[in-house]
């Protein structure tokens, strides 16, 4: 029997890498999307439009949810739609919320209530924002969870109420605590891609200075596409259960910034932040790092990094990809983009 599998945030980075993982299992693969792709091609889902079905709706419209579901009667449904700015979440807590807690619930709700989706099994996308900033390091599931942002509080109430559901209607649902994963197709506002962007941009001749906030904040940043791996061995496992997903590695922005200097060879110029506060000129072929202070957050959580033992003990999960070629791989993309935009 081919096995249905419901994405919500199909669009996205790690719902359209989850769309290619599942296709490759031969999952019939169903996704929510908020609006038509205009042009497929541009999309993250361009290599596997033709396979995948989408369905309009979304997570703040509960019976769009429910006709859907009822449409699609999945196996297995990845909710991974999200408001997901840390930053933007401060300055749109109620959204974030609407979208992040209780489309979460709308979801868990209409699996319990529905007889037709009684065996369907559900994968929450929980985060180590939850943890806020920790006095443990690392982080893994036994650490306790106080989140700092309007981002983390609505993701644990999500994650609360997994497990609720897990525990008081016996729904075989699994939350996995995800550390930050990146990739080519990782929003740009994020700060990883930020940084290959603008370094891409910077080697094509287009010649900016790159402003960045807190750049002794640490994180642990592995491969998306290791993580959507993860998503599915969570749910294959006879027990459904919480994971933390993370490489056990730490790096700070301003060593981010290091690694791409140093994958494209430009030397560096910092200014600001105790780096060095006069505002000197770069000299010719440097790219210039400024901090601007309106990018740091009202509060930031600055010391992330994940105990993924139970998972690779218990699922058998490894990654494959190190920073090494997380950083590769993104610069080489956001170069060929630069280049495609220029010609
Ligand atoms: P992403 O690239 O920003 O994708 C977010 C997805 O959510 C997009 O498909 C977006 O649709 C959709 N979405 C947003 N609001 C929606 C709404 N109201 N209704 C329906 N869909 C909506 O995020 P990602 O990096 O793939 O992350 C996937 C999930 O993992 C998120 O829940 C995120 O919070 C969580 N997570 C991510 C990380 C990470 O480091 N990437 C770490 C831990 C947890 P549009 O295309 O229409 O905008
Ligand atoms: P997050 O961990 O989900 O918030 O992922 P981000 O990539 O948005 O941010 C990671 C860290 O980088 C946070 O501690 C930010 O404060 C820090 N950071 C420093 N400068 C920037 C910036 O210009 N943009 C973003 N997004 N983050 C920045």
């Amino acid at each position: 029997m081919t096995k249905v599998a419901f994405i919500t945030g199909i669009t996205g980075q790690d719902g359209s890498y989850l769309a290619e993982w599942l296709l490759k299992q031969g999952y019939q693969v169903h996704g929510l999307a908020r609006r038509p792709i205009s042009d497929v091609m541009r999309s993250h889902l361009y290599q596997v439009h033709q396979h995948v079905q989408l369905h309009y709706g979304d997570l703040t419209d509960g019976v769009s949810l429910n006709t859907i579901l009822d449409q699609v009667r999945p196996h297995e449904v990845y909710n991974l739609a999200a408001q997901t700015h840390v930053a933007i979440s401060f300055q749109a807590p109620e959204v974030t919320t609407n979208i992040n807690a209780l489309g979460t619930l709308r979801i868990l709700q209409q699996i319990t209530h529905n007889p037709h989706l009684r065996d369907t099994k559900f994968y929450q996308a929980s985060t180590s924002e939850m943890f806020g900033n920790s006095m443990q390091t690392p982080q893994s599931e036994l650490t306790p969870l106080a989140p700092a942002s309007p981002y983390g509080i609505a993701k644990l109430y999500a994650h609360l109420l997994t497990q609720n559901f897990r525990s008081s209607h016996q729904v075989f649902a699994c939350a996995g605590i995800l550390f930050n994963h990146e990739s080519p197709r990782r929003g740009e506002l994020f700060v990883t891609r930020k940084i290959t962007q603008a370094f891409a941009r910077w080697v094509s001749g287009q010649h900016t200075i790159l402003e960045l906030g807190n750049l002794d904040s640490r994180r642990d940043w592995g491969h998306a596409k290791d993580y959507v791996r993860a998503m599915w061995m969570m749910m294959q496992h006879h027990t459904p259960d919480d994971y933390v997903i993370a490489t056990g590695t730490q790096h700070s922005v301003r060593d981010f910034c290091n690694m791409v200097a140093a994958y494209f060879n430009i030397p560096l110029h910092w200014q600001g932040s105790g780096v060095s506060e006069q505002a000197v000129h770069a000299q010719t072929g440097e790219l210039m790092i400024r901090v601007n202070p309106e990018l740091h957050r009202p509060l930031d959580v600055i010391n992330l990094v994940g105990d993924s033992s139970k998972a690779q003990r218990v699922l058998n999960w490894q990654p494959e990809y190190d920073l090494n070629d997380l950083v590769q791989h993104m610069c080489e993309h956001d170069l060929q983009l630069v280049k495609n935009l220029m010609q």
